[in-house]
């Protein structure tokens, strides 16, 4: 059992105590609550310290593990070890190979998976142009949903699709989810050269609010869910309002580095921070906290997104010599998206409850992983020990190719230990799970 004067209890903070019984949540009762001998008995007391708050594990829907087929980008191991507070990853359908677009290919991620995971790992499916036809099977075998792109998805395995209405209809036939990287192809130029401006230029706001207009119009006629990844785009939100105070069935993420870092602090050449879309204007990351706060967007997820150094086009002799038309485009930081998000939030005053709410609760409430993402009775007890306060210099990292933007950044949240479903997570002892749609209830 744990006992601490700070918990996020199912959303709001107090001091509680949480009684684990295999695995699971049992009851969490007030802080000094006395308990039945047999708790005392049987489990190790876990007092937090003063400076430390217990709040559950994380749940990622978006990182790219690439394992099997691009595992020197990524992998099951190095990206479950690097796993700061997250307890919970969904992997996307591509740049792994296969890319996981029939349920062969998800048997092939689910083997490549098994037995290397430290935390557990669920599966999303993938929509490309005539596999509309698996999508349903894809559904049955426990993928959490499908994922599609509007434009290319920058791996030619995992074409876009130019008219989503076919696959759409699909999806909301058998109740599915789809998941749309919502960026209109033929509003986005072509990049050269160093200049982070004029790559910003080529991916405009208005290819993401156009995309997202289109979407948004074609979930209200076939009626299926949606979910907008990695909103860049803050003018796209009174659209999205609309559509949901419309009764449109939309849900939205935007990911750390749109809430953290501003166009007007990249170099030139420096293609760390490079990712589809954009990191835009200080203005833009303003209106997205807005949006966060009023809740048109739902959550924060981190889009970790790796590659090797080559592919970044960058090399240690001239860092700032990257090509934004030519590196490949993606942020890695699931290790960081705690820290990152938390120092800004606390920063414009809100509290570790909200971050909780968008970094953990939502997340599983989107993959309907119901015993995902609270403390509460009957959840599993996936659990982090985090110390708010603490500050760190970002260094070293787990993930197979530590490149990040946010190397030398000083951030505020430490976690200190992580806990799934009752156990201390241990990389080098894996105990993960791989999670199926629907069996997880
Ligand atoms: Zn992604």
């Amino acid at each position: 059992m744990f006992r601490a004067d700070r918990v996020i209890v199912d959303g709001t903070e107090r001091p509680a105590a949480v009684l684990v019984e295999d695995g699971r949540i049992v009851a969490v009762p007030a802080r000094d609550a006395e308990v039945d001998a047999r708790w005392a008995d049987a489990y190790r007391e876990v007092v937090l310290a003063p400076d430390e708050v217990l709040i559950p594990g994380l749940v990622d829907t978006h990182v790219h593990v690439n394992e099997p087929g691009r595992t020197e980008w990524e992998g099951f191991a190095t990206a479950t070890a690097a796993a700061g507070g997250v307890t919970t990853i969904l992997d996307m359908p591509l740049n792994s190979l296969p890319p996981t677009v029939d349920v062969a290919a998800l048997e092939v991620k689910r083997a490549a998976a098994a037995g290397q995971c430290a935390v557990d790992v669920g599966f999303w499916g993938g929509a490309i142009p005539g596999n509309e036809g698996d999508l349903r099977a894809l559904h049955l075998a426990g993928a959490f949903g499908v994922k599609c792109f509007l434009l290319d998805s920058g791996v030619p395995e995992f074409p876009p699709l130019l008219d989503p209405g076919p696959a759409m209809r699909e999806v909301a036939s058998f109740g599915g989810l789809m998941m749309v990287h919502a960026e209109d192809g033929r509003l986005v130029g072509k990049a050269a050269g160093r200049r982070y401006a004029d790559f910003v230029a080529s991916r405009p706001r208005a290819a993401e609010d156009g995309a997202i207009a289109g979407l948004l119009r074609l979930a209200r006629e076939t009626g299926a869910r949606v979910h907008v990844v990695h909103l860049s785009s803050s003018d796209a939100l009174g659209l999205l309002a609309a559509a949901r105070a419309d009764g449109v069935a939309v849900t939205v993420e935007t990911c750390p580095h749109y809430l953290v870092l501003t166009a007007e602090e990249v170099a030139d050449g420096d293609t760390r921070f490079k990712c589809c879309p954009p990191v835009r204007e200080a203005d833009n990351r303003d209106a997205l906290w807005q949006g966060l706060v009023d809740g048109i967007i739902d959550m924060v997820v981190t889009d970790h997104s790796p590659c090797t150094p080559d592919l970044k086009h960058l090399d240690p002799a001239d860092p700032f010599c990257g090509d934004f038309g030519e590196a490949w485009g993606g942020i890695a930081s699931l290790q960081l998206g705690l820290p990152v998000v938390w120092t800004e939030a606390r920063r414009r005053g809100r509290p570790l409850d909200d971050v909780v709410r968008w970094m953990a609760q939502r997340p599983a409430a989107l993959a309907g992983l119901t015993r995902k993402g609270r403390i509460a009775a009957g959840c599993d007890a996936d659990l982090a020990v985090f110390a708010p306060e603490e500050t760190f210099t970002v260094g070293a990292l787990h993930h197979r190719n530590p490149i990040t933007p946010y190397a030398g950044r000083e951030l505020r949240g430490v976690v200190r230990q992580t806990w799934l479903r009752g156990e201390i997570v241990d990389a080098t002892a894996p105990r993960g799970r791989l999670l199926t749609r629907g069996t997880h209830a």
